[in-house]
């Protein structure tokens, strides 16, 4: 093993992050005192208080939605979605073969088939010039996810949707706020969706969000929900701490991506002499496109020298939130359960290559972020005693991606 003082956190040295990755969900004094006010108020504990009705009003605002459903998880925000667009038993839905499983189960949940699309080779979003053949008379609805802060060519799909009664959920749980072809995130579908998971951007632990312009949509959401009490609620208490992380959104967003630009140039350029092109974000914002990131989506070209399961492994071990992206849909559920639409090779490749930056360092600072460029530059310098210690292990390293 090499005695270099900078030697990998795997094999010995000094982990770039001793203290690991920044903690999420964050403790902070407007946090505890939100939460307060709602113990102080009673309404913590009560079905009814005043949170709910003024997060409701702040996302109408914030998103310029006419309605607003809050609810349990995004997953079940985006069944919501698909049921108030009609999706019933043996309609088809299409997504993107590279998309969140809780949409893919989603569909399932309904009775429903997926039609997995290909994605764009650059993006990993939806390739909407597939779109057009994998419509079909069944063809009900299209999920549109933007994903690892890249997006859905969303003014082409709907374009391209128009007139032909087919629905457009737009999933914006990974982006809220962002700016999406001049639009807010979730502006340009029939109905968009939002999760406060316990690891997004805003987060209540748990819950989530439908919205629409289209009275008829609100009207089936209410009547599917309403049953003399909320069937997938959001508490009082999730909402009193989701308002003021709300409020902090738009300045958040945009230093997450100022931080991006940051890695970007940094990962470009980096000291260890990486081939160009190794880690390269999969989305370049531009003037009427501003990008959200929950996760930072990077294209890793370096497989070949350095498996990618082995490179997140040593990032973690040096404290940095760097992980596989997600499972391809195609690749983790029998083909009876979907249909394809067109050959998968890209979401294939999104399978392999995708790596995935988790967003609270982003809120840190360039030392912080010089931590993951360096802490990359050494894992990638000690290459070669990194596969030889893997090679030493029984079995080798878990390639599987992390979800
Ligand atoms: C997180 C997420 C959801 C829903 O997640 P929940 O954990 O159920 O709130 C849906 N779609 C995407 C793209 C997501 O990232």
């Amino acid at each position: 093993m090499s005695a270099a003082p900078n030697r990998p956190a795997l094999l010995g040295g000094q982990p770039s992050r001793p203290a690991g990755p920044p903690p999420w969900p964050r403790s902070e004094p407007w946090l505890t005192e939100a939460l307060h006010e709602a113990i102080r108020d009673g309404s913590w504990g009560r079905y009814h208080g005043p949170w709910c009705g003024r997060l409701a009003e702040a996302l109408r605002q914030a998103m310029q939605r006419e309605h607003v459903q809050l609810t349990c998880s995004g997953t079940a925000a985006v069944e919501l979605a698909l049921r108030a667009l009609g999706v019933r038993a043996d309609d088809e839905v299409l997504l993107s073969a590279y998309d969140f499983k809780g949409n893919f189960q989603d569909v399932l949940a309904l009775g429903a088939t997926p039609v997995l699309v290909d994605v764009c080779p650059d993006t990993f979003a939806l390739d909407v010039s597939l779109v057009p053949s994998a419509l079909t008379p069944r063809t009900k609805a299209v999920i549109a996810s933007h994903l690892h802060g890249a997006q859905v060519d969303m003014r082409r799909l709907t374009e391209l949707l128009r007139g032909t009664g087919v629905g457009v959920l737009e999933d914006a749980c990974q982006a809220p706020l962002a700016t999406v072809q001049g639009r807010i995130a979730g502006g340009w579908g029939d109905v968009a969706t939002l999760s406060f998971g316990g690891s997004k951007l805003l987060t209540a632990g748990r819950g989530g969000a439908v919205l629409t312009n289209q009275p008829e949509i609100a009207q089936r959401l209410r009547l599917y929900t309403q049953r003399g009490n909320d069937a997938f609620p959001m508490s009082e208490m999730q909402a009193a701490a989701l308002l003021p992380q709300l409020a902090r959104l738009p300045e958040e967003n945009v230093r997450r991506a100022e931080a991006v630009e940051w890695l970007r140039q940094r990962l470009a350029h980096s000291p260890a002499d990486w081939p160009s092109g190794m880690l390269t974000p999969l989305f370049t914002p531009t003037t009427d496109s501003t990008a959200v990131y929950y996760k930072l989506g990077l294209r890793y070209a370096g497989g070949a020298e350095l498996p990618r399961g082995l490179l997140t492994r040593a990032a973690r071990a040096e404290g940095l939130a760097l992980d596989g992206g997600l499972r391809a849909l195609h690749k983790t559920h029998a083909s009876r359960r979907y249909r394809a639409a067109t050959p998968l090779p890209c979401a294939t490749l999104a399978d392999e290559t995708v790596l995935t930056l988790h967003h609270p360092v982003l809120l840190e600072s360039p030392p912080a972020w010089g931590q993951v460029v360096a802490g990359c530059a050494r894992i990638w310098q000690h290459r070669e005693a990194l596969r030889e210690w893997w090679s030493q292990q029984t079995g080798g390293p878990d390639t599987s991606p992390e979800i």
